[in-house]
């Protein structure tokens, strides 16, 4: 068996200096591929059997799906491969050095979540001389910061299995058994423009949106009255104007307008029934106003995730770290692995009040205890 693989620190410093950008922009988005190929090298190393899987649809992109041992069960320790983008002019160094001060790593990627896929290859290593009874799969996605297309390629595919996953999002190794959903909606209003001296020349999409405005805050009223979650510190679905487009003179009927708004849905809310509502209030109002009106998603959403098995995974993860499992407000490839069919969490070193800022850390005393909760969550999972 190879024991060329580099240390923790050696192998995080490499993946930060892979820059693996994912952004919904195309003139920012870069590919993976790099970072893929230096956990398939360690992997393999470690006596892995990997397999590297193109996204479909996507240039550039794979996730990477590594198996010590065979069998059904086992555990999956699940991180994603690439970063938002960075404004380099706002750190202090090069966000794709890594570079070590105050007791901190600092680097693009460090807590989010580049870290924590150093450290389960890490952890792995005691593990790969031994024969397992349950594999372990060390899983790297891509997209997560963008559209999520690795982990929908996973769920697409059926893949991995496993009895267990963790997804090592930075929670301040606090486990996580719930989060919102996110889904970002588009209204666009095609009226008519003409003189605004004479309403009649035209179907004016301005009023049309005042309509749209009015049934959509009378809906977002009622979701708050009708879902409550006490575990979210904002314990109601949300749903937020973004931006809105439209007319260009005062003088004339405004002929087109668009409507951005962002919902987030509570656990045990569906993304469909809350789409096929709005359509079902919304649809009427382009009889009324005398306009074409159209409902569509920017895109395809992150489903809301709880895991309600709380006997399983959440309790152990409880017991090693000594917190009570939490809800948190950002969205993560939780509910696809949950769909394969895996007691889901997700538990990882360092704190989201660092992940997508400008200098961006690791703080080194996450480092042992991630270890340490690790090597038990495999031993307890695969031995
Ligand atoms: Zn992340």
């Amino acid at each position: 068996m190879s024991r060329t693989t580099p240390n923790a620190l050696a192998m995080l410093r490499e993946l930060i200096a892979a820059p693996s950008i994912s952004s919904t922009t195309p003139q920012w988005d870069q590919s993976n591929l790099a970072v893929i190929e230096h956990l398939h090298t360690w992997l393999d190393g470690l006596g892995f059997n990997c397999e590297v899987m193109p996204v479909p649809g996507e240039k550039n992109k794979a996730n990477l799906i590594a198996t010590l041992g065979s069998g059904s069960g086992g555990l999956v320790l699940s991180g994603h491969t690439d970063t938002v983008p960075c404004d380099p002019e706002l750190w202090l160094s090069d966000p794709f050095r890594m570079v070590e001060r105050d007791q901190r790593l600092y680097g693009l990627g460090t807590c989010d979540m580049k870290g924590f896929l150093a450290l389960a290859i890490e952890a792995a290593k005691e593990f790969a001389d031994q024969p397992l009874k349950q594999p372990l799969i060390i899983l790297a996605t891509a997209d997560e910061e963008s559209s999520m297309s690795g982990a929908r390629a996973l769920a697409e595919a059926g893949k991995p299995k496993a009895r267990a996953a963790i997804i090592g999002e930075p929670s301040s190794l606090r486990p996580v058994r719930m989060h919102k959903g996110m889904m970002m909606e588009a209204v666009r209003i095609e009226g008519r423009a003409g003189h605004s001296s004479d309403p009649s020349l035209g179907a004016n999409a301005l009023d049309a949106m005042h309509g749209v405005l009015n049934e959509l805050s009378a809906f977002r009223q009622e979701l708050k009255e009708r879902h409550r979650n006490s575990h979210f510190r904002v314990d109601y679905p949300t749903m937020n104007f973004g931006c809105i487009h439209g007319g260009d003179n005062p003088n004339r009927i405004c002929g087109q307008c668009e409507l951005e708004f962002d919902l987030r849905p509570l656990p045990g809310m569906t993304m469909e029934g809350l789409r096929d509502a709005i359509s079902e209030r919304l649809l009427p109002l382009g009889e009324r106003f005398g306009v074409k009106l159209e409902a569509r998603s920017l895109f395809p959403g992150i489903p809301p995730f709880e895991n309600p098995e709380t006997q399983g995974l959440v309790a152990l993860a409880e017991k090693l770290t000594g917190h009570t499992s939490e809800a948190v407000a950002f969205g993560t490839e939780a509910p696809f692995l949950q769909g394969l069919g895996m007691d889901t969490i997700v538990m990882g070193p360092g704190s989201i009040d660092q992940a997508h800022q400008p200098d961006e850390f690791l703080a080194l005393d996450q480092i042992q205890p991630t270890l340490d909760i690790l090597k038990q969550m495999i031993t307890r999972y695969c031995l």
